[in-house]
């Protein structure tokens, strides 16, 4: 295994190879703004030999395997990632300003469950499944692997993220070219180092990290049969009309702007000891983070003085310190934009907390609260990807809901209340892939996923197999 911060090379075809684009770049730490590692970057003929390499391996060794060999490939691979989980989650720590506490789940622990799962899940499938037709034949319908699988990964949760493509990809049959985007290239290749620990034969695991057009490329590219995409809402659509054309399928996991509604009878201790984990994970830069709270109008002064002090009493520093609650934005572009958003609520509504320029090394933005915000104010309709929390005001339950759905967007949202029955019933009526009552988790069982701008298509649990196969029936007497 290389240095973990020094990656001037690709992984593709089971090698280590120098970028034929030449280009490689520099790697900055969120909390200093200093460089810190070496990065390889792919251009177009590195993405070209990646999916090359991937059909090779489709075509030959990868295909050869029996079900309970690529199984139990995955599950070395799973091993090899949960030995290496410390140092890789610190590094991404270091690339992207998540808080330490959080990033040892995320990209330490999560990525080896995550493939570990996927490896089981695949082993336990029926090997035949042999269906009666009505007319006294049989039919045999069979799950194989969709092909080779163009996975394109946003910073924010790089490990995590990457592996709920990967993971399912391998179990299933298919092989990968991975391409991370250059703010957390260094710990893609954690994969690179696992799928070599793991002994997958050379092709199966490609990565090559890149910029948007190398991301064009991949999903455009004649040689891969599937796309699976996280990111904003913008990239997402233009994934999905180049997939669209090409009727390639592709899964889309997008943006989000979540409410956190707070009922007459919520606990509101509760919802203060949560609120960090569930509105401003990774320093905001979530997409399924309850940013948007909208509070009762009985209780409005309670819920604005319950919020503003939390966030005021936040720990903001150093992500590698494990006291550390929001840490730096990934980069300076995301510092100015975040901060472009906290100069604006102060037009669109009351700031309580933060709101004020952050001064010194490092791409921090104080976590900032706005109160008193309309339902159509851009603070409450865009997604910010920050510490930037907008407090609504609703007269009673139908208004909120209301005010919830009022969204582009539909990914997340959580519901605070003492009784569990109100809680679902007003949950059911938020329109989005997943919510929580009175708690907020992804997990490896369930799908998560969005509706409306937020995405197509599901990840995660048995569901997020799916994706990575395509039934066939052959039809017998
Ligand atoms: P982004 O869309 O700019 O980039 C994501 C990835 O797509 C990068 O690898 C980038 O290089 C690539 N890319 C960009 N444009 C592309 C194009 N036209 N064709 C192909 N590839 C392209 O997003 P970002 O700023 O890196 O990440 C933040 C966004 O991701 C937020 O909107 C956030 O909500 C979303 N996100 C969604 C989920 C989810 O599961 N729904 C999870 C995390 C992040």
């Amino acid at each position: 295994m290389s240095d973990l911060t020094d990656r001037p090379d690709l992984f593709v075809d089971g090698r280590w190879v120098a970028p034929r684009s030449g280009r490689r770049t520099a790697v900055r730490e969120a909390s200093t703004g200093l460089a810190f590692g070496l990065l390889g970057l792919a251009g177009p003929e590195d993405v070209d030999e990646a999916v090359r390499a991937a059909r090779r391996a489709i075509e030959g060794p990868w295909s050869a395997l029996s079900r309970a060999e690529r199984a139990a490939m995955v599950r070395a691979f799973a091993a090899a990632l949960r030995a290496a989980g410390k140092e890789t989650s610190a590094l991404v720590s270091r690339e992207n300003g998540m808080p330490i506490r959080l990033s040892r789940i995320v990209n330490g622990l999560a990525p080896s469950a995550i493939a570990g799962y996927y490896g089981d899940l695949a082993a336990a499938e029926e090997e035949v499944d042999l269906r009666p037709s009505p007319t006294g034949g049989r039919t045999l319908v069979q799950r194989r692997p969709v092909g080779v699988v163009a996975a394109i990964t946003p910073w924010n949760y790089p490990q995590a993220l990457a592996v709920m493509k990967l993971a399912p990809a391998l179990a299933a049959g298919c092989t990968v070219v991975l391409k991370p985007p250059p703010e957390t290239g260094l710990d893609a290749f954690a994969f690179a180092d696992a799928a070599i620990a793991a002994g997958l034969p050379a092709g199966v695991v490609n990565v090559v990290p890149g910029g948007r057009e190398e991301g064009a490329r991949l999903v455009a590219h004649p040689g891969v049969d599937k796309v699976a995409f996280t990111g904003s809402t913008g990239a997402g659509r233009a994934i999905g009309e180049m997939a669209g054309r090409l009727l390639r399928p592709a899964t889309l996991e997008l943006g989000g702007k979540s409410v956190s509604l707070i009922a007459e009878d919520a606990d509101l201790d509760l919802v203060a000891a949560r609120l960090a984990e569930i509105s401003l994970p990774n320093n905001g830069q979530t997409c399924h983070a309850a940013t948007r709270i909208l509070a009762p109008r009985s209780r409005y002064a309670e819920v604005v003085e319950a919020v503003s002090e939390t966030v005021a009493a936040l720990s903001v520093g150093d992500p590698l310190d494990p006291a550390t609650e929001i840490g730096p934005l990934v980069s300076e572009d995301q510092q100015r934009r975040v901060e472009s958003y906290a100069e604006l609520a102060a037009t669109e509504g009351r700031v309580t907390v933060g709101g004020e320029r952050h001064v010194g090394a490092g791409w921090f933005v104080r976590p900032t609260v706005v109160v008193d915000v309309q339902r159509d104010a851009r603070i409450a309709q865009e997604e910010v990807f920050g510490p930037v929390l907008a407090v609504l005001p609703y007269e009673d339950e139908d208004d909120a809901i209301s005010i919830a759905n009022d969204s582009e967007f539909g990914l997340g949202g959580v519901v605070w209340s003492q009784d569990e029955e109100r809680g679902l019933r007003l949950a059911g009526r938020i329109d989005t892939g997943t919510v929580g009552v009175n708690h907020y988790e992804l997990h490896i069982n369930a799908p998560f996923g969005g509706v409306k701008a937020s995405g197509l298509g599901r990840e995660l649990g048995p569901e997020g197999l799916d994706p990575y196969l395509v039934t066939r029936s052959v039809y017998l007497r």
